[in-house]
């Protein structure tokens, strides 16, 4: 089944409601990087939440979250673009701690001192940036704290990362529920309860139309317009042209030194793991 993201507004336009499966870019992203069971569920919840951002973007713009924690993971970096692609790293993608309860120990791994930064590419001029304290560290309620207390935009984030018994992801995926003004105070609060009593995300994205099924289960009779439906896909946007600006940037005599000693100067793609080689600067 394809990555795709869909997106829906009530009828009177004070909610917006956004979900989205993720398995295909995240199972593409723990691959590259030979993550752990651990930090699969972690990347693949970060991913998720990066998807749902790059979802409320303008064209051409990009948007990155940073997720710095005292755990083992270190820090967690992914970004979207708007029209869907979107890519990730963790610090450490060995690290692996054992359940909780037998569920991934994303907070542990993460580390529940840290920070979340946000920065957006809007296409003009310095990107805008907002950080918050990480708030427990299990990703969709740092998103939602940093929404809340950052850009004042109540909102209700859901992620999920679940594994097959092989150690690949067999669901990801998600929803980012938002109040817009003039908030809907008692509508808002219906959502609130279904969304706490719903089932398990994975089990609701599980199905052939998972996102809308996923809308569905939280609005239920509450009428939504759809916006629109957006394919996902990991994808970077390294290249060779790019790093070759980047190096030439860099000091030619080290560079032709390590060229001298090692015929050529490699140079690795830390989101996608995709390598550059150069036997001339
Ligand atoms: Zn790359």
């Amino acid at each position: 089944m394809e990555d795709y993201l869909v997106r829906a507004v009530t009828t009177a336009g004070n909610v917006r409601a956004l979900a989205c499966v993720t398995t295909g870019l995240v199972n593409e992203a723990c691959r590259r990087h030979g993550a752990t069971p651990t930090a699969s569920v972690a990347l693949g919840r970060a991913l998720t939440a990066a998807a749902l951002m790059g979802a409320l973007l303008k064209d051409r713009q990009r948007v990155g979250l940073k997720f710095e924690g005292n755990g083992p993971l270190k820090k967690i970096l992914v970004e979207a673009e708007s029209w869907g692609g979107v890519r990730g790293c963790v610090g450490e993608p060995c690290a692996a701690l054992p359940p909780v309860d037998g569920r991934i120990d994303v907070a542990g791994a993460l580390g529940r001192a840290g920070f979340l930064t946000v920065t957006k590419d809007l296409g003009f001029g310095k990107p805008y940036q907002g950080m918050v304290r990480l708030y427990t560290s299990e990703i969709g309620e740092d998103l939602a704290y940093y929404l809340a207390e950052s850009e004042q935009i109540p909102s209700a984030v859901g992620l999920t990362a679940v594994l097959s018994p092989t150690g690949e992801i067999a669901v990801a995926g998600g929803f980012l529920v938002q109040s817009l003004p003039p908030a809907d105070e008692s509508l808002i609060g219906r959502l609130a309860r279904r969304i706490e009593s719903m089932g398990a995300l994975a089990d609701l994205l599980a199905g052939p139309t998972g996102p809308e099924e996923l809308l569905h289960t939280i609005f239920g009779d509450i009428v939504l317009t759809g916006l629109g439906r957006q394919a996902l896909c990991f994808q970077c946007n390294c290249g060779r042209e790019k790093v070759r600006r980047v190096l030439a940037a860099m000091d030619r005599s080290e560079l032709e030194a390590i060229i001298a000693e090692q015929q050529a100067v490699e140079v690795v793609c830390e989101f996608c793991k995709t390598s550059y080689r150069f036997d001339t600067v």
